[in-house]
């Protein structure tokens, strides 16, 4: 198959789309380093991909991490253009492992890997994303740019400066100054700080997927945003201070961005972090089931769950529900800031026993500070438990039990704390499969402590951490030698507890309110 084919084959399924100029003066690739169904999954990247679309003087194409053999040279989907051909390559960054997907397509791109390292016909390479928000040190010597907080407002003045720039043929110096000027862009080259910048009115700018693809990971859904941040106190939790402050949209802008710009989906996806205290979501379902939507909701507090929002949700269709206790025993739970009783949640599962639901997924945190050795045995125990109410009436059911290591995230309150090395994480996950080796119908989802190992290096690493991982890519050697060759010690990195007044790395951030 060659790549026009298999780009045939992807558009042929997607249905909606973003009006694009095809001759525009700017041209833009947005690129996902990742495969096709995680990007065309990402709320952001489908929403800065029409933002660019929106100004009269940019194209904007998507670009993936494509599967072998359409990874040799990286391409658009649209014009089939090499990345090299577009004035900016601009990257999405939502994981701290697709690092490497940046490196592996700047190297495939022929682009130079190193900023300081491009020319003037080498396009301009950014990067936004929640990472961008969180610790983007480790990308810094690969891109020119960042974009650093919500896009909305940044965007449109980032359009307006490279097509005045390239009309006047400015210098790719010229350029960066300029770029350096707009709030929330922050220029390595040139700016010392950057203020994360925060959308004010959500309602003014509806953020939903206009592409909606059975080969996305979601499958065929229309994804819609109900709010930003979460006003709960989980003192790990990365979610709630990427998206600071807590935000909700209006019920009826909801509504009207499903009415306006779903592409025909029958399922429809509400997404947030602190979705179970949207104020109205029991009558938003109501509304969406009563026009004949089924739905789809990303976790929901346990503490939230209610009857009403249970027999909702069975009308809707719902097919699995998420909780995330993060913690086995109730004493972890208070002093990780949780406070979700034992109660709580068996009530919740008592609640879905009875409804048509093929999966409950259940979400564990592993290596938290202050954990003791019954809490991992303790996660077994209330597993048993919620999977013996949940399958008391339908015995084909199924409880996918997802166990991850807890990884300090920058700006959270855990963010000095330690993180478990990858033998104790791999002895409490041993642990808990032994606990749970008869239990067929529970399936844990299989997970890579040394992996978590490198998610915490990144998440705390700095731009040296970040030229070791290139150097990785480039020479082909392990993350660990690369690391070590650079005299990084990631015991005193990840392993050990920071002193509360140490100098970040992420700390050129501003981030208001936190
Ligand atoms: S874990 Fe959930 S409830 Fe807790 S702060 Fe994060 S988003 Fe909010």
């Amino acid at each position: 198959m060659i790549f026009r084919e298999y780009i045939q084959d992807l558009w042929r399924l997607e249905r909606g789309s973003v009006r694009q100029n095809r001759n525009a003066f700017v041209k833009i690739a947005l690129v996902y380093p990742n495969r096709y169904h995680t990007g065309m999954a990402s709320l952001g990247f489908q929403t800065v991909y029409r933002l660019f679309n929106d100004h009269p003087e940019v194209r904007c194409e998507r670009a993936f991490l494509y599967g072998a053999p359409f990874d040799r040279e990286i391409k658009t989907m649209e014009s089939e253009e090499p990345l090299s051909c577009f004035d900016l390559v601009g990257f999405s960054f939502s994981f701290e492992l697709d690092l490497f997907g940046i490196i592996h397509i700047l190297m495939r791109a022929s682009i130079q890997l190193l900023a300081q390292n491009r020319m003037e016909k080498d396009p301009l390479v950014m990067a936004g994303g929640v990472i961008t928000s969180l610790n983007p040190a480790p990308l810094l010597p690969f891109v020119d740019g960042l974009v650093v907080g919500e896009a909305e407002g940044t965007i449109p003045q980032i359009c307006q400066v490279l097509h005045f720039m390239k009309r006047q043929k400015n210098r790719r110096i010229d350029k960066l100054q300029a770029l350096s000027e707009i709030e929330g862009v922050f220029i390595p080259k040139i700016n010392k700080t950057v203020n994360k910048q925060i959308l004010t009115s959500l309602d003014s700018h509806p953020t939903y997927t206009p592409i909606v693809t059975q080969k996305s990971h979601f499958g065929n859904m229309f994804v819609v945003e109900v709010g930003r941040g979460c006003s709960r106190g989980c003192l790990f939790c990365a979610a709630k201070t990427a998206y600071h402050p807590y935000r909700f949209r209006s019920m009826e802008s909801i509504v009207e961005t499903v009415a306006r710009y779903n592409p025909g989906a029958h399922r429809i996806g509400l997404e947030g972090a602190a979705l179970s205290d949207y104020p109205n979501l029991e009558l938003l379902c109501e509304m969406l089931v009563d026009i004949g939507y089924e739905i789809s909701l990303a976790s929901i507090r346990a503490d939230r769950v209610t009857p009403h929002l249970v027999d909702v949700l069975e009308r809707g269709k719902v097919r699995s529900f998420t909780i995330a206790p993060e913690a086995g025993s109730e004493d972890l739970r208070r002093s990780i800031g949780k406070g979700m009783d034992d109660d709580t949640l068996r009530n919740v599962v008592h609640l879905l026993k009875d409804i048509s639901l093929d999966v409950l997924k259940l979400y564990f945190l592993i290596g938290l500070p202050d954990e003791k050795e019954d809490d991992v045995q303790s996660i077994v125990g209330l597993a048993r438990e919620l999977a013996d109410l949940f399958f008391s009436k339908h015995r084909k059911r199924k409880i996918r039990l997802s166990v991850n290591a807890f990884i300090p995230k920058p700006f959270t309150e855990f963010q000095v704390c330690p993180m478990a090395s990858e033998k104790m994480l791999t002895e409490k996950r041993k642990q808990i499969k032994r606990g749970l080796k008869r239990e067929k119908n529970i399936i844990l989802s299989p997970k890579s402590s040394r992996n978590e190992i490198l998610q915490g290096v990144l998440s705390m690493g700095n731009d040296e951490v970040g030229l070791a991982m290139g150097e990785s890519v480039v020479s082909n050697i392990s993350w660990k030698q690369a690391v070590q060759n650079r005299g990084i010690d990631i015991d005193v990195l990840i392993h050990r507890k920071r002193a509360l007044d140490t100098n970040l790395p992420w700390y050129f951030i501003q981030n208001a309110g936190l």
